[in-house]
């Protein structure tokens, strides 16, 4: 098998980065050197340059357009995120716009205005944003988006920490009501994988993300099964490279070699498998096809 930025045509497509207001970002960081109290173990995140220290990274790794994720932890944030957001997509070589949603009265006119704008991908943290996504407030939000076709990444696992409404089958709660929505679950929900493709066997628009999935990091607390390269054979196309950039305790390559194992370990992935998931499948998802 050859390295994986040799067999992809386009460069990579990531579907789960993170660049947010600096203000913002060092907060974030703080919070990873106290991850110790946090999740019981230390995150040391490896890229804490300037802004365009992190863009010139990225472009080194090899990766042609991003989506830089941004998320709100309490109300009222998530607006001002979202406008940051939609502006850092527009101005920055690379990224596409991108935008936020929280449970609050004006998720809808935020949102409506960020698509008006031309956002390509929705995060939604229901860990840190410690809601239930099923709240009354979101769902003209949700409902907006499967109208609207565009991916929304949703952390909604219950790893690396247990949230007040985590877990898959809330999520699924989600999903039912609104079947046209093109979801994508971050760190393929870890720490529940096997749920994570049985959702996706009963939605065909579901996606997920390999974020942080079969690292050395994540196989310590939450390993994957041993049947996941088996596994992904039937959900091969709906699987998008996304990685955490910059806040991640390892270097970038550690995910694209995860990726490179998965594809190498069953024939009917391989190269066709890594062409689909580090570019093809991502792009399509952010209209960059
Ligand atoms: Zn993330």
């Amino acid at each position: 098998m050859s390295r994986a930025t040799d067999v992809v045509v386009g460069g990579l497509v990531d579907l789960h980065v993170h660049f947010m207001p600096d203000r913002v970002l060092r907060k974030v960081w703080t919070f990873f050197d106290r991850a110790g109290e946090h999740y019981g173990m230390p995150w040391p995140v490896q890229y804490r340059g300037s802004e365009t220290e992190r863009l010139e990274t990225l472009a080194s790794l090899g990766v042609t357009t991003f989506a830089p994720l941004v998320y709100a932890h309490k109300p009222g944030m998530a607006r001002w995120l979202t406008e940051w957001a939609v502006d850092f997509g527009h101005r920055t070589p690379g990224a596409v716009p991108t935008a936020t949603i929280f449970p609050e009265p004006d998720v809808v006119e935020y949102l409506a205005q960020a698509l008006d704008e031309g956002a390509r991908c929705v995060k939604v943290h229901v860990q840190v944003g410690g809601f239930d996504p099923r709240d009354p407030l979101l769902a003209k939000a949700w409902g907006l988006l499967a109208e609207a076709g565009v991916p929304v990444v949703v952390h909604c696992g219950n790893g690396p920490r247990q949230g007040a409404f985590t877990g898959l089958d809330v999520f699924e709660q989600v999903l039912a009501a609104h079947p046209g929505l093109v979801a994508v679950l971050a760190h393929a929900g870890l720490p529940d994988f096997g749920i994570a493709l049985d959702l996706m066997a009963r939605y065909p628009r579901l996606h997920l993300d390999t974020t942080m999935v079969g690292t050395a990091f994540t196989e310590r607390f939450a390993p994957l099964p041993s049947d996941w390269p088996a596994r992904l054979v039937d959900v091969a196309d709906r699987v998008a490279l996304g990685t955490d950039f910059p806040n991640i305790p390892y270097p970038y390559e550690e995910q694209l070699a995860a990726v490179r194992s998965w594809a190498a370990t069953d024939d009917r992935l391989g190269d066709a498998f890594l062409q689909a998931v580090l570019h093809d499948t991502p792009a399509r998802l952010l209209g960059v096809a």
